[in-house]
């Protein structure tokens, strides 16, 4: 019942064109019927060879499988065949991975480019200028197995609404950038956990990644 009415609440308040990824990470493929029994449908995983175990339980369900987590190139393999989105390409050496495993498997991968504009050292991402250069070099528009469908970041992992407010805000500022000088159809803005999706809708965010809100503690 709780996850059922989670979604409900979720969705209900989403503003149009915002979209609920459900991040069933760490939780067992019941969960994700449960969930899909509500009718969601975009799930989203963090680790390639949990997500393949769970398309395999779950062939009989019709589900949106987007990739959220640090994604290793030698790992692409494995979800090139299905996957809806990749949020997480972080690396000009991830995209060229994803774009030879997408090719491989006649497909072209819709990825976001994920920047990086917490104040943490630890997180994975492209900073603005880092981006920029990527941008620039047009390495990426030889890929023909990929397309850059718009950005993802996470805010700092703080209690200050200012902080993740700015941090939300310059994620967003980048998208109109991408989408002004680079790739006009890069519509997408990945942003917004469980602790600061509200925040994040209001800075212009079209998917928020929610997982602990629906879901409760990871398991396993
Ligand atoms: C786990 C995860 C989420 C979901 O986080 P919750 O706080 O549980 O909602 C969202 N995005 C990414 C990239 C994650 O790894």
């Amino acid at each position: 019942m709780f996850i059922a009415e989670e979604i409900h609440r979720i969705t209900q308040a989403l503003p149009a064109g915002v979209r609920l990824v459900a991040v069933s990470k760490y939780h067992p493929a019941d969960a994700i019927r449960e969930a899909h029994a509500a009718g969601q449908r975009l799930f989203g995983e963090s680790h390639a060879q949990e997500l393949q175990r769970k398309t395999q339980e779950l062939a009989d369900l019709n589900v949106e499988w987007h990739f959220i987590g640090h994604l290793q190139t030698n790992k692409v393999k494995y979800i090139a065949p299905y996957v809806h989105l990749i949020h997480s390409m972080d690396s000009p050496r991830l995209l060229a991975e994803i774009n030879k495993q997408a090719l491989k498997a006649g497909r072209v991968i819709p990825c976001l480019l994920q920047l990086h504009v917490a104040q943490e050292e630890t997180k994975f991402g492209f900073t603005p200028d880092e981006a920029r250069a990527f941008l620039d070099s047009g390495e990426w528009q030889q890929f023909e197995g990929v397309s850059i469908a718009g950005i993802m970041a996470m805010a700092t992992n703080t209690d200050d609404v200012h902080r993740i407010r700015e941090d939300f805000h310059r994620a967003r500022l980048f998208a109109e950038e991408l989408r002004r000088n680079y790739i006009p159809t890069a519509t997408e803005l990945s942003m917004g956990m469980s602790g600061d999706w509200h925040i994040a809708i209001d800075e212009g965010s079209t998917l928020i990644r929610i997982g602990t809100q629906i879901f409760g503690e990871r398991q396993y």
